[in-house]
Parts: C-alpha cells; sequence; structure tokens
C-alpha cells in the first residue's frame, strides 16, 4: 500500500495554549508525524503561546519531552534527526490572551500573509473571546485565516449560542474549524466509506430491516485530576451532546449529494433535528463505586469531593430519529467511565429474517455490523453460516472482518491519529469533519431539557460497581424490549 501524503501550502500554527495538556499530548505530537510523513513544507512553523516566560529553547525541550512521551513509536530507533529537523520549526511566544503582553511581536512573526494562518484556540473556552478579539485588533483575523476551537463548546443552548455570536464578530463560519475528535477517526470515516460507497449497505439503512443501533463509548478510567470540572459537567454534557451526537449523526444521516462540507453538515444537522425529545424513564444514569480487589479508585463523589453530587458518571439514553428513514427504530446510546473495558463501538442490529426455513431449533440469527473506533479500530460484519462438519444444518454466525489487512497491505495502510488529521484539514482548509455552529446548537437544544428535568425533579444517579457495565436500569432499557446491550469486551 502506498502511502499517498497530500502536500499543504505554507502555514504557520499558533497555539494558544501551547504549553498545556492538549497541546503536549495531540497537537504537537500529531504536527511531528505529520512532520515526519513529509506533509510539512520546510517554510511551515509552530508556534506556541502561553502566558509563561520561557526562551524559545525551553519550548523546544517542552515539545520534545511530550513527543518522547506520546509519540515515542514515531521518533523510532533511530539518531533523532527527524526530531531535531522537527524541533527546528518550533517556536515560542509568551503572550496573555487578556492583556497586551507579546501581541506586537506574535503581529510582527504573522506579517507574512501569503502564508496560511492557522489560530488553535488550546485554551479554556472562557478565553475563547478575548483571542478572537485580540487576533482582530492585531491585524490577524484577515479573510483567509483560521480558528479551532475545542470542546466544551459552550454548556447549554445559551452559552453555545453567545459563544458563537462572539466568534461570528471577528470569523466568518467558513473560518471557524470546531473539533469533534471523533470524527478524524479512521473508522469514522470508514463508516461514510462503507455506507456510501456499496450498493450492498444502503437499500437495508432503514426501520425496515434495521432492529436497533447502540452506540456505546466505554472508559476504564475515572475522572482523575479533573473532577471539579467534570463534575460540573457530567456525561450527557461531556460525551453525549458532541461525541454520541456526532456517530449518531453519521450513522442515521441521508447520503449527501457531495462529500463537501455544508452537504455533510446539513444532512447531520437534519438529524439532530430529527430527534425525539427523551422521556425521563428512557434514561438511566449513574455513579461509580469505588475500586474493588486491590484497586484503590475512589468512588465518583470522593473523587469529585462533593458527598451529595448529583451529576451522572454514566448514561444510557433510548432516543428515536423521527423521519422517514428511522420511524421505529430506537437507538441506545451509553458511555461512562470506571467501566469493564474501554471500548467505542456503534453497532447496527439487523431484523430477523422473515422465516425461518431451518426451524424452530436453529435459532435466532442477526447481521450486526460492528463499528469499533477503539482499540482496535476496524468494521465486522456478523453473518449466519452453516457450521462446517456433518450433523444436519446447524447454524452459526460468524463474523467478516472488513478491517481490510490483507487487501491494503500488512499495515492496513497508513495509521492516522485524529488530531493528525483534523489539524492538516484545517490548513486544507476542509471543514467537513468540524461542527458547524448551528449544529452544536441543535444538538444543546435537545440536550438542554433532559437536564433541566433531572434539575427540576431532583434526580440522583444511581450508583453502579466500578469495573461493571453500568447501574442495572441501563439493562432495563433494552431488557424491557426484547433486547440486550452488546457485550463490552477490550
Ligand atoms: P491546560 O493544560 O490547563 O492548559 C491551558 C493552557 O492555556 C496553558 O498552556 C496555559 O499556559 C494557557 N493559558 C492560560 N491562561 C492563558 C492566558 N490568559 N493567555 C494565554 N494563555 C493562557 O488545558 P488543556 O487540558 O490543554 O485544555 C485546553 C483546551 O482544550 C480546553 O478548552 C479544554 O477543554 C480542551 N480539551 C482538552 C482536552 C485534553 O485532553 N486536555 C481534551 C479535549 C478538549 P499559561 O498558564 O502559561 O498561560
Amino acid at each position: 500500500m502506498v502511502s499517498r501524503v497530500i502536500p499543504v501550502e505554507p502555514f504557520d500554527l499558533v497555539i494558544f495554549g501551547g504549553t498545556g495538556d492538549l497541546s503536549r499530548r495531540k497537537i504537537l505530537p500529531g504536527l511531528f508525524k505529520r512532520f515526519l510523513a513529509g506533509q510539512m513544507p520546510p517554510e511551515a512553523r509552530v508556534i506556541g503561546a502561553a502566558r509563561s516566560e520561557m526562551p524559545r529553547e525551553e519550548f523546544q525541550d517542552l515539545a520534545a519531552e511530550a513527543i518522547r512521551e506520546f509519540a515515542e513509536e514515531a521518533i523510532g530507533d533511530g539518531d533523532g534527526d527527524g526530531l531535531a529537523a522537527f524541533l527546528d520549526r518550533i517556536h515560542y511566544i509568551s503572550i496573555d490572551a487578556r492583556g497586551e503582553k507579546g501581541w506586537n511581536e506574535l503581529q510582527d512573526m504573522m506579517s507574512d500573509k501569503s502564508r496560511i494562518e492557522a489560530y488553535y484556540f488550546s485554551v479554556a473556552p472562557s478565553l475563547f473571546g478575548d483571542l478572537a478579539e485580540k487576533l482582530q485588533s492585531y491585524g490577524m483575523a484577515d479573510d483567509e485565516s483560521r480558528i479551532v476551537v475545542e470542546k466544551p463548546f459552550g454548556r447549554d443552548l445559551e452559552s453555545a449560542r453567545e459563544l458563537n455570536a462572539t466568534l461570528a464578530r471577528y470569523f466568518d463560519e467558513r473560518q471557524i474549524y470546531r473539533i469533534d475528535h471523533y470524527l478524524g477517526k479512521e473508522t469514522v470515516q470508514n463508516l461514510m466509506a462503507v455506507r456510501f460507497g456499496n450498493m450492498l449497505f444502503e437499500p437495508l439503512w432503514n426501520s425496515q430491516y434495521v432492529d436497533h443501533i447502540q452506540i456505546t463509548v466505554a472508559e476504564t478510567v475515572g475522572v482523575g485530576g479533573r473532577g471539579e470540572y467534570y463534575d460540573k459537567s457530567g456525561a450527557m454534557r461531556d460525551m453525549v451532546q458532541n461525541h454520541l451526537m456526532q456517530l449518531l449523526c453519521l450513522i442515521a444521516m441521508e447520503p449527501p449529494a457531495r462529500f463537501s462540507p455544508d452537504a455533510v453538515r446539513d444532512e447531520k444537522l437534519k438529524v439532530i433535528r430529527a430527534l425525539d425529545p427523551v422521556p425521563p424513564h428512557h434514561i438511566a444514569r449513574g455513579q461509580y463505586g469505588e475500586g474493588q480487589n486491590g484497586d484503590d479508585h475512589p468512588d465518583y463523589r470522593t473523587a469529585v469531593g462533593d458527598p451529595r453530587s448529583k451529576t451522572e458518571s454514566f448514561i444510557a439514553i433510548r432516543t428515536m430519529v423521527s423521519n422517514w428513514r428511522w420511524a421505529g427504530t430506537p437507538f441506545y446510546l451509553r458511555t461512562g467511565k470506571r467501566m469493564g473495558a474501554r471500548s467505542s463501538e456503534i453497532t447496527v442490529v439487523f431484523k430477523d429474517t422473515p422465516h425461518s426455513i431451518f426451524g424452530e431449533d436453529a435459532g435466532s440469527h442477526r447481521n450486526v455490523l460492528s463499528i469499533r473506533l477503539q482499540p482496535n479500530e476496524g468494521i465486522t460484519l456478523g453473518v449466519t453460516i452453516k457450521e462446517p462438519g456433518p450433523g444436519g444444518m446447524r447454524l452459526v454466525d460468524v463474523p467478516l472482518d472488513m478491517t481490510f489487512a490483507d487487501a491494503l497491505g500488512p499495515d492496513g495502510g497508513e495509521q492516522v491519529e485524529a488530531y493528525e488529521r483534523l489539524i492538516m484539514d484545517v490548513i486544507r482548509g476542509n471543514q467537513t469533519l468540524f461542527m458547524r455552529g448551528d449544529e452544536v446548537e441543535a444538538a444543546w437544544a435537545w440536550t438542554d431539557p433532559i437536564i433541566e428535568g433531572w434539575i427540576k425533579r431532583g434526580d440522583v444517579p444511581k450508583p453502579y460497581e466500578s469495573g461493571s457495565t453500568g447501574p442495572t436500569d441501563s439493562d432495563q432499557l433494552l431488557k424491557r424490549e426484547g433486547r440486550e446491550w452488546r457485550k463490552i469486551a477490550p
């Protein structure tokens, strides 16, 4: 398999919050990998920016350390020439989003307007407005510059609208890249290729043939050091409103006329707007308990430091997409922390065959299309075949692996991580895999009444065992409709 690296134009990428956690874990290592792949033109520069005073060399050391920690495999066993060459592209400016410090210096660095300018807001969302305003007042918010903003994009509809309005004062929608890194995952794009590049699936992709759809994002970690932040947010705001809804959109949307930013995002928006309001009995919320059997993790309330916290670390939702394609097919979403295994998977469960010619003994066999995002990204289709050997017509379900590793070469094609792809899309000016402002607002419009209902009723999440699959209410959501969750497998 030949790796095809599409060259990009010379660019300057400024990372506000360059010294922070996200920059160290994802942005700098991602850029390094793209550099090694030959995608960064010789003139490209990466400029870290944060309040801390430090000479350029110190920031280069910070970047090198981050790359060694989070992209060690990319450095390889060589003499480190690649890393040294990458560090040569790295600059640093001490800047304050809320003051004048550093802005003249940045303005000077960005004076060559023939280069692509991208500004990554890897800082707290409360600084997004300040940064946008400063970029404009220092002449950096020109027609072609781009800004990248991270989640959380608001905490409800009102704050998301305010944030959109603030950014819109300085930048056009076509210049704003709202990241949801799930959209940058290889398998998520493969899902679109499988759906819209084959004749096989689309005719069956509706409530006549699909019994139900499950989307699971399970984490084994707890809230860790983010307790204070997480407790103000919870699984609904932190995961469902963005990542799970984006996955649901890609599964449920109509085929866009073309794979272009607005064609795709228009179709996703229609899905969100078609979501039914969710009644309380279609939701299960939970909080994890303390670790067991030598695992000394604290329980959720201890971890967040509030013995009366009503925030959920787990949520399962049954929802419906009310349109012609999906009326009658439930979508079950669940996500939680401290679960038994780390696994993100979308499962499309097809209906039973209308009549079994093999008799009742053959049992029920359903085709299941499983799109696995992590770990072990890949797509499998469960098909029913005859169990080999003598003994009559015994049926068995086997997975048809569509990960294409064999067809595409020993390494299954080049592995590109979500952040690498998304940052390069920003430089290329391709917004297809980024959320549009109206999508984000529509997602909050669906989420808000659910959260408001919990607050009004004083709902308290049910405890669940650490290392389990969540509270029993979650199983009941499916059981009472004769269904069950897929096993959460590592
Ligand atoms: P972080 O570790 O707290 O880093 C914050 C960065 O902002 C630091 O570099 C800090 O450096 C800089 N900063 C703070 N105040 C500033 C100011 N007034 N002017 C200029 N720079 C300032 O945060 P993070 O975890 O990297 O998160 C960054 C953003 O990404 C947040 O919006 C977060 O919600 C989002 N996000 C993070 C993750 C993740 O995995 N970390 C995942 C998804 C989304 P100084 O203190 O030196 O200024």
